[in-house]
């Protein structure tokens, strides 16, 4: 099934030129845009340098929070003309607080002083606080009237968190989130703190940057892909296909490691899609194949659990298969009943643990784990047997 629409014998010939500079090679034989050969990080980041060394670029990475490391050479415009044809959280009025993690290779950063710019709005670059941090900042940036915020939820709901517990209030009017999934905990964090807020999300990834959209008037987790873009869905991770100028790189059926798929959203607008998770959670524990989201998600049922995070013991690097999964979760909920519930749900978990019992326990914990680089909260992480 297909998101968008494309003129296909325009994606082969773009196929054909991309084979020039980097992208996949594309046999005469081929003639239709469905035996085009599926490309991934490798390519973009081939096609996206030889682009810069014509015009130049901002090079980012990924990171690998769930992964390898993927680079890209995005171009300065970060294609920013083409989001706000469909998508405009911001105007002249708006004061923005730019609470994304800067430095690092890592993009959001950039991105939001990008839309700033083209938006023609003021902007805070602060970077994220700490919830004690915030409250004292709270009077001056009311000094400066902010009435916006981008940041990952995380960052989000910290400074929802320290705008909370302070005296004064913030007239929030516009939050842009990207980055991570919002949690429950966090989401009614944030709303609490500032209820008048309509909510704007950017799905992309540092690779491909902008690809949906989400606004005020739709379902929370609902997008619409950017006109230009065709979404193949697929089980393996859906295939992207972008043509045409203004893109921060061209793209021929490039591997998202997100499951996608065609949907409505209230809001009635076209290309609709709802991100289903990743399609790579499959892990090994002992031998025993489990999903990553459905322990988690499992978890998530239980009364009193806030937020959750697994993290995945393995003496191999491979990440695909663990010794040992440790669930560990902030709230009040009592790690032996989480632990006997999710158990009680995955039968192949449950005769693993049985069979060792190391290999799966539940954890209450004060604060989750977080990535230095981009303060995010991962799902999952893996670690080593000794850390
Ligand atoms: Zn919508």
């Amino acid at each position: 099934m297909n998101i968008g629409d494309l003129d296909r014998s325009a994606a082969l010939s773009q196929a054909r030129k991309l084979s020039k500079i980097g992208g996949l090679y594309v046999p005469e034989s081929v003639r239709n845009f469905e035996d085009l050969p599926i490309s991934g990080p490798i390519e973009i980041e081939r096609i996206s340098l030889a682009a810069a060394q014509r015009g130049g670029a901002i090079l980012m990475s990924s990171g690998g929070t769930t992964g390898q490391p993927k680079l890209c050479y995005t171009p300065y415009h970060q294609a920013i003309d083409r989001l706000l044809k469909e998508w405009q959280p911001l105007s002249p009025q708006s004061v923005l607080l730019n609470l994304f993690n800067p430095g690092r290779l890592w993009g959001a950063h950039y991105f939001i002083q990008a839309l700033a710019d083209a938006s023609r709005c003021t902007v805070a670059p602060t970077g994220p606080f700490v919830s004690d941090e915030a409250s004292n900042w709270i009077e001056f940036l009311q000094g400066i009237h902010v009435n916006a915020l981008a940041g990952a939820p995380t960052g989000l709901a910290d400074f929802a968190q320290g705008a909370l517990n302070s005296v004064g209030q913030l007239p929030i009017e516009s939050i842009i989130w990207m980055g991570e999934p919002w949690t429950k905990t966090k989401i009614e964090t944030v709303r609490k703190a500032f209820p008048s807020a309509g909510f704007w999300c950017d799905y992309g990834s540092v690779e491909t940057n902008s690809i949906a959209v989400n606004s005020p008037g739709c379902d929370l987790e609902k997008y619409h892909l950017l006109e230009g873009q065709l979404i193949e869905t697929d089980d393996q991770g859906a295939l992207l296909t972008r043509i045409g100028e203004g893109w921060t790189v061209p793209i021929i059926r490039y591997r998202l490691g997100d499951l996608i798929k065609p949907t409505t959203c209230r809001c009635g607008r076209p290309r609709a899609l709802l991100i289903e998770g990743r399609a790579d959670n499959a892990i090994s524990l002992c031998s025993a194949l489990l999903s990553t989201s459905k322990i988690t998600s499992l978890a998530y049922d239980c009364t009193g659990v806030e937020e959750v995070q697994l993290l995945l013991s393995c003496r191999s690097p491979d990440q695909k298969s663990a010794d040992r999964i440790t669930l560990q979760f902030t709230g009040n909920a009592d790690a032996s009943k989480v632990s006997k519930y999710v158990q009680e749900n995955i039968h192949n978990l449950a005769s693993v643990a049985k069979q060792y019992p190391q290999s799966f326990n539940a954890k209450k914990v004060h604060q989750l784990r977080r990535i230095l680089r981009t303060n995010k909260i991962p799902q999952v992480i893996w670690v080593t047997d000794d850390e």
